[in-house]
């Protein structure tokens, strides 16, 4: 199918995309990688009168790390995180899960604010966002506010931005060196959306857990971190029966949707193995 009619702007300033959604908010959707909005649009399942498209906005396709944070602009691509950035967990953490996200010329195209904006619950970067509490930096003609990841993750394709506003930037905290991760994904078939994932950060401090971040995506309305399966492993030394109560605690948490790929009986059982993977592989 081929979209309805739209009119299509193509701004070259940040201050001209703002003005645009400013004029037009509502009728308006921001066009980045176009790997989802495309696709329902062609499907009629949106059907925007303007189209913004910022892939000639200058100024938004940079990586940086400032104030402890790797800031990642609008316009950087999945692919970007094909190869660690550098030697730090964060970026082998960013590859390790780049690699997930759907096919080769799906990567190259989409970007990881795009994701965001989506809210696909089983998009691997919105897991990243909510699991290492991102910040999201969306601007409009009012100015720049900053949205915590547990506040901008609203349900199943709904986000705090408001119509009005683009978002310019994610901000991922570093984790530091003695930070340790593990991600597991299940999907019918290689570069199928998950039908459940996980990821657990831990922190090791003379062989206990000091800290531990788990993030589940796919199992419910949006990614979601699981603090019960966290504060389980604060301050304990690692074992299998540990690992075990964790995945326990994480399945208990989730709220599965039921759809012709998985029941949620099914769904919840891969986010109690898959958690007890991922926490294995974060310690291995
Ligand atoms: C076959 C296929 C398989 C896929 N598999 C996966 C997968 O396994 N995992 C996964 O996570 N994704 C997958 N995707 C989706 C892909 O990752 C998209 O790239 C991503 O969801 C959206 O990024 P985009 O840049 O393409 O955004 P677009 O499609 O351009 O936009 C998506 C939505 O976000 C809004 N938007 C985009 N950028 C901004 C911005 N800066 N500010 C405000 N709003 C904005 C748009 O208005 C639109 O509503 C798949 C897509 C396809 C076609």
């Amino acid at each position: 199918m081929k979209p309805a009619a739209f009119e299509y702007h193509a701004p070259r300033t940040l201050a001209e995309v703002t003005a645009l959604l400013h004029r037009l908010a509502d009728e308006a959707r921001i066009l980045a990688g176009g790997q989802s909005l495309v696709p329902t649009m062609n499907l009629r399942l949106a059907r925007p009168a303007h189209i913004i498209d910022i892939n000639r906005v200058a100024g938004l396709d940079y990586i940086s790390t400032r104030d402890g944070t790797l800031r990642v602009g609008a316009l950087v691509r999945h692919n970007a995180f094909a190869t660690p950035l550098t030697d730090d967990p964060l970026s082998r953490l960013l590859t390790t899960v780049a690699e997930y996200i759907g096919h080769l010329p799906i990567r190259v195209r989409g970007t990881f604010a795009g994701s965001l904006a989506h809210a696909d619950p089983a998009s691997e970067w919105c897991l990243v966002a909510a699991t290492l509490e991102a910040e999201i930096v969306a601007e409009s003609r009012a100015g720049q506010r900053l949205i915590p990841a547990s506040e901008f993750f609203v349900a199943s394709l709904a986000t705090a931005l408001k119509p009005d506003e683009v978002l310019t930037e994610v901000r991922l905290p570093l984790l530091g060196e003695t930070a340790r991760f593990g991600f597991e994904e299940f999907s019918r078939r290689v570069g199928d959306f998950a039908l459940a994932m996980t990821l657990a950060v831990l922190w090791l401090e003379k062989g206990r857990i000091e800290k531990a971040r788990i993030g589940i995506g796919g199992a419910a309305n949006r990614a979601l971190r699981v603090p019960d399966a966290e504060e389980a492993l604060r301050g304990r030394t690692p074992s299998p029966e540990l690992l075990r109560q964790a995945a326990d605690i994480a399945a208990a948490a989730v709220n599965p949707v039921e759809d012709i790929h998985a029941s949620a009986a099914y769904r919840r059982d891969l986010v109690r193995a898959l958690t007890r993977r991922a926490l294995e592989r974060a310690l291995a």
